[in-house]
């Protein structure tokens, strides 16, 4: 296994927003994690990431304990993540946020803003631009396109397609695919469960911070309960 959660405990103050969840991410799987607003989707990437301390349980990246290492190093250990609201350096051009993306890695860099340009063409196009003047979606993509600049072993994604228009999720979800194919573990947390679903290998459930459930990630396109929740299905 690439990544190893096991029964991990986290609180804000004293709310506990994850109560003993549990996930495993194989190499060169998409893995999505979908559930209600508050089920603690975003808390479960943040901690992977580092950026929330666990109260209890175990994080194994790569064959390494990662529960107490400092966020900076896991992105060095091959843990890249594009947050939630995008949070891109909005006085920089596209290209400088992406550099930035690359801080932490030595020597040259050309090879993966290559294949960033080459996953992104609209962030080549406008590679001069001030990050803060680009849409929703090319914001979206530059978030991802510096995420992937760290070359990392497994992507973070939370919620790519919010507040995109159709089209614009669409081609993100085929980027996220193409990243992937170009072997790049994906974890995605996703209120688009539908979409989410279609171009994940596994996905589990989450509620009010546990597991529910999980099963590969066509079988729940199938699944009553998930559909009745989930996909707006009856
Ligand atoms: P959403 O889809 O709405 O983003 P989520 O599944 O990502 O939801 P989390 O953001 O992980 O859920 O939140 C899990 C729980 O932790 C929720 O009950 C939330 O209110 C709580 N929580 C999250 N962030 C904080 C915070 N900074 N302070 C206090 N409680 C928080």
């Amino acid at each position: 296994m690439l990544l190893e959660i096991s029964d991990i405990h986290v609180h804000y103050g004293k709310i506990a927003a994850l109560k003993g969840v549990s996930a495993e991410v194989d190499q060169g799987e998409i893995v999505t994690l979908i559930g209600a607003n508050g089920a603690g989707k975003t808390t479960t990437l943040k901690t992977i990431s580092g950026l929330r301390p666990l109260s209890a349980g175990r994080i194994v990246f790569d064959g390494q304990d990662i529960s107490r290492m400092p966020g900076h190093k896991r992105v060095l250990a091959g843990i890249g993540q594009a947050p939630e609201g995008r949070g891109i350096f909005p006085g920089m051009t596209v290209e400088e946020n992406l550099l930035m993306g690359a801080y932490a890695r030595k020597g040259d860099v050309s090879k993966e803003l290559k294949e960033v340009y080459e996953l992104f063409p609209r962030l080549a196009e406008r590679k001069g631009q001030a990050g803060g003047t680009m849409s929703g979606g090319e914001q979206q993509m530059l978030a991802i396109g510096r995420a992937m600049m760290a070359d990392p072993k497994v992507l973070l994604l939370d919620e790519p397609s919010m507040g995109l228009a159709p089209l614009l999720v669409q081609q993100i979800f085929s980027i996220i695919q193409e990243i992937n194919r170009r072997g790049c573990t994906v974890l995605l947390v996703e209120q688009n469960a539908q979409q989410a679903l279609q171009i994940a290998h596994r996905a589990y459930v989450l509620e009010t911070g546990r597991v529910v459930k999980s099963a590969a990630a066509h079988d729940l396109l199938d699944d009553p309960e998930v559909r009745a929740a989930y996909l707006g299905g009856d």
